[in-house]
C-alpha cells in the first residue's frame, strides 16, 4: 500500500480523498494555488505544497508543478478528483514517466474515451447499445445529407473532440442540415482546434442515465447500478439520484452486466461512469467518463462502499474487494449540487462566508470545504457543497432533503438552495417524472 498520496484537486473532492487516506493510514499531501492558502483541503492534509498563482492554468493544471510537489514530498501516487487533469492522457503518460503511480486509469483508456468517435466505436464493439449515427466522422456536406437522410430527422452534429456541450447543431429536418454541419464544424475548430464532426439520431425526450463502473485493470470488473441525473441546466447537471426513479432491478442487472463485461474486456482499471440516454425503454451510450464523478456519493449511499479507498486500493495493486454478487441496492440516496451562484441568473457569488452550519442527523452527508469565515475565491469553479441524504425510500429521501435543506446555514454569499427548495414543491420532481430538457423549460418561468 502506499504510504503518501498527492491530491491534485481543491475544494470538497480534495477533503474526500484526503479522509479517505486518512482512514487508511495513508499520508495526504494538499497541492493548492497561492488563492486557495487558507482552503480546507490545505488544513486538513497532512502535508500542503503551494504549486504556483491563482489561475488554474499556472497551478492545479500545471503538470510541471504538481510532478515536482510529488518529488519535493516523496509523494508515491496521485489522485486526480474530478476536473482539472483527471482526464488528460498526456498528464497520466508524464506521471507514470516519472515513476508515480497515478489513481485511475491507463492514458490509453483516458484516450480512448476523450475522442467520442473511438469512444462509442469501442463501446459498439464492446457490445454496449449506441445512438443510432454516422460510421466515424463525417467528412463532407455531401455525406452529412446522406445520413441525415439515412438516419431520419431530427438529427445531431457533434464534435468528437466536444466537451461541456459545446460543438453540438440540431437539425430538425433536412433544411436544416447544411447549417447545423457547418457551424457545428466552425465551432468544434474554434473551441477544440479539430473540427471533425459526426451525427446522431437526435433523441427528444431522454433522461440521463449513468451506470457506475469499477475494473481492477486485470480484467475483473462490477457495475454499482445507475444514477439519474436529468435535472440539468446547461448540461451541467444539479440533482442526481439512485437508484433511477425509472430503472427496475431487472433493468439494472442488464444494462450493468453489459457495462460491467465491457469494462472488464477493455481491462479498463479503477473507477469509471458509462452515460447514457434512456428513453422508451432503450439506453444509448453517449460518452464515457474516466474518472470520479461529483455524483459518486449517491451510489456509495445506496451500496454502502467508499469507491475512493477501492480506487487507492485498486492502484495499489491489491484485489478488488466489490463482488457483484455483494451489491445490493439499499434504499435511496439524494444529492443536491449547492453552487455558490445568485439565482435568478446564476452569477458567480464569490465572497466570505460570515456563517456556516452543516445539516446533520440520520442519512444525512455533507460534502463541502466550508467553514465559518472562509473566502470563496473568485477564480474555481461555484460548486461550494454537494448535501447527499440517504433513506429506505424516494418519498423518504425527499422528506430528508427537505429537512436538511432546512438546517443548512450559508450566510454571506448567494447559493443555490432556494433553487431546490422551490424543486421539492414541483410535482415532477415529487413523482420523477422528467426529461433532461425539463428543468430548463420550468426555470424560464420559475420566480426564483
Ligand atoms: P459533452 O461531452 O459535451 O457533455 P455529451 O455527448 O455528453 O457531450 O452530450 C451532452 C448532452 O447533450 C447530453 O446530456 C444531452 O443533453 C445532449 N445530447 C447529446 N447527444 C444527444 C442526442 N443524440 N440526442 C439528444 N440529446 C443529446
Amino acid at each position: 500500500m502506499f504510504s503518501k498520496i498527492l491530491i491534485a484537486n481543491r475544494g470538497e473532492i480534495a477533503l474526500r480523498v484526503v479522509r479517505a487516506c486518512r482512514e487508511m493510514g495513508i499520508a495526504s499531501v494538499a497541492v493548492h494555488s497561492t488563492a486557495d492558502a487558507d482552503a480546507m483541503h490545505v488544513r486538513m492534509a497532512d502535508e500542503s505544497i503551494c504549486i504556483g498563482p491563482p489561475p488554474s492554468g499556472q497551478s492545479y493544471l500545471s503538470i510541471p508543478s504538481i510532478i515536482s510537489a510529488c518529488e519535493i514530498t516523496g509523494a508515491e501516487a496521485i489522485h486526480p478528483g474530478y476536473g482539472f487533469l483527471s482526464e488528460n492522457a498526456n498528464f497520466v503518460q508524464i506521471v507514470e514517466d516519472h515513476g508515480i503511480k497515478f489513481i485511475g486509469p491507463s492514458a490509453e483508456h483516458i484516450r480512448i474515451m476523450g475522442d467520442k468517435i473511438t469512444a462509442k466505436d469501442t463501446m459498439k464493439n464492446l457490445g454496449v447499445p449506441c445512438v443510432p449515427g454516422s460510421e466515424g466522422g463525417v467528412p463532407d456536406l455531401e455525406s452529412a445529407r446522406k445520413i441525415g437522410g439515412e438516419i431520419g430527422y431530427p438529427v445531431i452534429v457533434k464534435a468528437t473532440a466536444g466537451g461541456g456541450g459545446r460543438g453540438m447543431k440540431l437539425a430538425k429536418s433536412a433544411a436544416e442540415i447544411d447549417t447545423a454541419f457547418q457551424t457545428a464544424r466552425s465551432e468544434a475548430k474554434a473551441a477544440f482546434g479539430n473540427d471533425e464532426v459526426y451525427i446522431e439520431k437526435y433523441l427528444g425526450r431522454p433522461r440521463h442515465i449513468e451506470v457506475q463502473v469499477f475494473g481492477d485493470g486485470r480484467g475483473n470488473a462490477v457495475h454499482l447500478g445507475e444514477r439519474d441525473c436529468s435535472l440539468q441546466r446547461r448540461h451541467q447537471k444539479v440533482l442526481e439520484e439512485a437508484p433511477g426513479p425509472v430503472i427496475d432491478s431487472e433493468t439494472r442487472a442488464r444494462i450493468g452486466a453489459t457495462c460491467a463485461k465491457a469494462i472488464g474486456d477493455l481491462g479498463y482499471e479503477g473507477a469509471g461512469t458509462i452515460e447514457f440516454l434512456f428513453e422508451d425503454g432503450e439506453f444509448y451510450f453517449i460518452e464515457m467518463n474516466t474518472r470520479l464523478q461529483v455524483e459518486h456519493p449517491v451510489t456509495e449511499a445506496v451500496f454502502g462502499v467508499d469507491l475512493v479507498a477501492e480506487q487507492i486500493r485498486v492502484a495499489a495493486g491489491q484485489p478488488m474487494s466489490l463482488k457483484q454478487d455483494a451489491l445490493k441496492v439499499n434504499g435511496h440516496a439524494i444529492e443536491v449540487r449547492i453552487n455558490a451562484e445568485k439565482l435568478p441568473n446564476f452569477a458567480p457569488s464569490p465572497g466570505r462566508i460570515t456563517q456556516y452550519h452543516a445539516p446533520g442527523g440520520l442519512g444525512v452527508r455533507m460534502d463541502s470545504a466550508l467553514y465559518d469565515g472562509y473566502r470563496i475565491p473568485p477564480y474555481y469553479d461555484s460548486l461550494v457543497a454537494k448535501l447527499i441524504v440517504h433513506a429506505q425510500d424516494r418519498p423518504a429521501a425527499l422528506a430528508r432533503l427537505h429537512r436538511a435543506l432546512g438546517e443548512l446555514i450559508v450566510d454571506g454569499i448567494d447559493t443555490t438552495v432556494p433553487l431546490f427548495n422551490a424543486l421539492l414543491e414541483q410535482e415532477a420532481v415529487l413523482t420523477g417524472d422528467y426529461t433532461i430538457h425539463w428543468l430548463e423549460k420550468w426555470l424560464a418561468e420559475a420566480e426564483l
